[in-house]
């Protein structure tokens, strides 16, 4: 086995290039250790990463408690199947419970894991509670959506990067403008079973829907007969300042995802949360996954969830956003569109004639500061929630310049 150690960062570059399926276009920049809200590059350079693994790591990097959790449970036990019982999975189901107010829980491993099993219950409920005709469930999703990267999930994409030459796609889904309640309404039939919908989108650069949007969305799905889940695989678990997102508008979906920081970065783990009986219409047989609800999963998860409350994290979410947010209003660059944010989830969103913001970047790296672009012209920032007020203005003094200075 050849040794990574003493290889530059080109030469392990072009290993990556050669062996490696191109399905990412990450920064140069290799990283070997983190903490907290920093990570240092195989050169010992040191960064704050204001990207949070796509807000998997909302309790910072390699949280000692998480951390604790994950080497005691893989040295008792670390995975059963759900062909036995396992003595962590109780304890994780309550938690969550108790925490989200759920009624039911189904674990998973990955965010798209979720979404796929979420899609199929929603179908079997469909068709043995709302009564349905067999095979003709629709479920209505938005344009500009992410919730994974399956084929299923893809397929009701409506980013050409994400599905072309990737079908023939599973049918069922239907299509509507995000933030729109009157294409939502119209797009209903006596067939549709669900609404999936990010309560704000996440990868398409940080889009907030109108105020009152989720409220009305629920009173939709009341009136039709609609569930109604939300993906909150990227807003839950604190990142915009409230435990779930659904919270800002004072509603309650009938399933929740979750997954991402659910474990705080330290392992796959993602669930469907459902606080009325639709996970009840499963039975043994119809679903699972070897790894899903397995011991270290529940272990770490509980630990994760913990500190996210025991350590004040939401709250800091809170705090700590609307400083970052002041401190990026303060900007002033003609070609910068909108700055935008809710919590610790927030986006500067460039004009066209800025050119791809990867220049910003690779700016910003210079700097000391890790981001990535969304779609060529928007930059988001989503830092660890545990980001102090010395933090955000350290981030601010090296962000500002940049912003102010690009084009
Ligand atoms: C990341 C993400 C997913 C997919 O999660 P994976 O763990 O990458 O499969 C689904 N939905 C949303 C909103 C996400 O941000």
């Amino acid at each position: 086995m050849k040794k990574m150690q003493g290889r530059s960062q080109e030469q392990i570059l072009a290993v990556e290039n050669e062996l490696g399926a191109h399905n990412y276009a990450p920064l140069d920049v290799i990283l070997s250790r983190g903490a907290g809200v920093w990570v240092w590059d195989i050169d010992g350079r040191k960064y704050m990463d204001c990207l949070s693994a796509y807000s998997a790591i909302n309790q910072g990097h390699c949280h000692p408690r998480i951390h604790a959790a994950l080497v005691a449970q893989s040295q008792r036990l670390a995975l059963t199947s759900r062909a036995f019982h396992n003595d962590q999975l109780a304890g994780f189901y309550e938690d969550v419970c108790a925490l989200t107010g759920a009624h039911k829980v189904l674990p998973m491993n990955s965010g798209a894991e979720a979404v796929e099993s979420a899609l199929k219950v929603v179908r079997k409920w469909g068709y043995e509670v709302k009564g349905i005709p067999a095979d003709q469930a629709e479920i209505i999703v938005c344009e500009n959506n992410f919730h994974g990267r399956t084929i299923t999930i893809v397929g009701f994409s409506t980013d050409p990067n994400a599905r072309d030459h990737f079908g023939p796609f599973t049918p069922g889904f239907k299509t509507v403008p995000f933030g729109n309640t009157h294409a939502l309404e119209q797009a209903i039939t006596p067939n549709t079973a669900g609404f999936l919908v990010e309560p704000i989108q996440g990868e398409a650069g940080v889009i907030i829907p109108p105020n009152g949007y989720l409220k009305q969305v629920r009173e939709i799905c009341n009136r039709n007969q609609i569930v109604l889940i939300l993906d909150e695989i990227q807003t839950g678990l604190g990142r915009t300042g409230k435990l779930l997102a659904e919270e800002h508008e004072h509603i309650v979906a009938d399933m929740t995802l979750i997954g991402k920081a659910l474990s705080g970065g330290m392992y796959p783990v993602s669930a469907v949360l459902s606080s009325r009986e639709t996970l009840g219409v499963l039975q043994p047989g119809q679903h699972g996954s070897t790894f899903g609800g397995n011991p270290v999963a529940c272990a770490v998860a509980r630990m994760a969830l913990k500190v996210l409350i025991e350590e004040g994290m939401i709250e800091n979410a809170e705090r700590m956003g609307k400083r970052f947010m002041a401190g990026l209003e303060t900007v002033h660059n003609p070609l910068i569109r909108e700055i935008r944010g809710r919590g610790l989830m927030m986006a500067v969103e460039f004009h066209p004639e800025a050119g791809n913001v990867k220049t910003v970047c690779n700016a910003l790296k210079q700097r000391g500061i890790l981001v990535k672009e969304t779609h060529e012209f928007i930059l988001r920032f989503a830092p660890p929630l545990i980001i102090t007020e010395s933090e955000v203005d350290w981030a601010l003094d090296r962000i500002i310049p940049v912003l102010s200075s690009h084009g």
